[in-house]
């Protein structure tokens, strides 16, 4: 199943072009915006699998790529993980770390799966092709062998990193240079876990103008998703439409020689197998 937020509305996608929306197709049971749909996700997802409703590919609301938003538009956590594929390490001049590092992304990051994203000036502003994780039930203290059962679903996203912030103080601090408003897009839907062949095997790539920048497969992950759900919910709850931005593979503009990065007119596309693919066009701040 793959549900997108069309408008602040939940909508299960019917084809590539038209959805069902939830609540009017649930006769107002669950919906209309997609937290409340998260809230009771094992409830929704066993209406959502059975119901006629949504077997009909006449009619229903338009998928209008311009109205997306976020799949998760107001998650109370959203996780970083840091250094989660050895290259990106290595890249990154660090060694594989024995635990990840975790940071946040602050909810006013969030961007539409399309949106335009403004660099801040005098900004290193640089991509990072991520799979993103959505939360379905409530995970605490979860073993890895049973984490997937608390994914509600699977997103592409764009971890976007400015790297002076992120290296201007004593230490490098994720958080604040992640988190200039649009720089975690993400969707353009999430796909539910049992439209994988196999999650924990996914391609995923990011190009620049057209220029392949990194691909990589989640195989690659230094920490799978199950196992960071297992580590992650170890401290903490991970609550129903939380968001885990997994880790970058190698190739951002901070590992080349010399760093590249984002420019005003640039645009990136971002994809991942069995999702789709999300696109960001650089607009600069000045010019606004
Ligand atoms: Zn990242």
């Amino acid at each position: 199943m793959r549900i997108a937020n069309l408008q602040g509305r939940g909508v299960i996608l019917t084809s590539d072009a038209l959805g069902a929306d939830v609540y009017t197709a649930s006769g107002g049971v669950f919906g209309p915006d997609l937290p409340s749909i998260f809230g009771r996700w094992e409830e929704f997802v066993e209406w959502a699998v059975t119901d006629p409703v949504l077997t009909r590919t006449d009619g229903g609301v338009a998928i209008d790529r311009v109205l997306l938003d976020a799949p998760s538009p107001a998650p109370r956590q959203i996780f970083g993980i840091g250094l989660n594929y050895s290259a990106h390490a290595a890249e990154s001049g660090y060694a594989e770390p024995a635990e990840p590092p975790v940071f946040t992304k602050f909810v006013t990051s969030i961007g539409a799966p399309d949106a335009p994203i403004t660099l801040p000036d005098n900004g290193n502003t640089d991509w990072e092709v991520e799979l993103v994780v959505v939360i379905g039930r409530e995970a605490y203290k979860v073993d890895a062998a049973a984490a997937w059962s608390y994914v509600a679903g699977l997103c592409i996203g764009q971890d976007i990193s400015e790297r002076r912030s992120q290296l201007a103080g004593p230490v490098p601090q994720f958080s604040l240079g992640k988190s200039f408003p649009g720089f975690a897009p993400f969707g353009p839907w999430l796909v539910t876990v049992d439209e994988f062949v196999n999650p924990d095997d996914l391609e995923l790539g990011c190009s620049v103008d057209g220029e392949e920048v990194q691909r990589s497969r989640t195989g690659d992950l230094v920490v799978s998703v199950p196992k960071l759900i297992a580590y992650l919910s170890r401290t903490l709850p991970l609550l129903p439409g939380d968001v885990i931005f997994t880790g970058t593979p190698a190739g951002v503009g901070l590992g080349c020689n010399p760093p590249r990065y984002l420019k005003a007119g640039q645009t990136l596309t971002t994809w991942i197998e069995g999702i789709g693919e999300i696109k960001q066009v650089f607009v600069s701040e000045s010019a606004l």
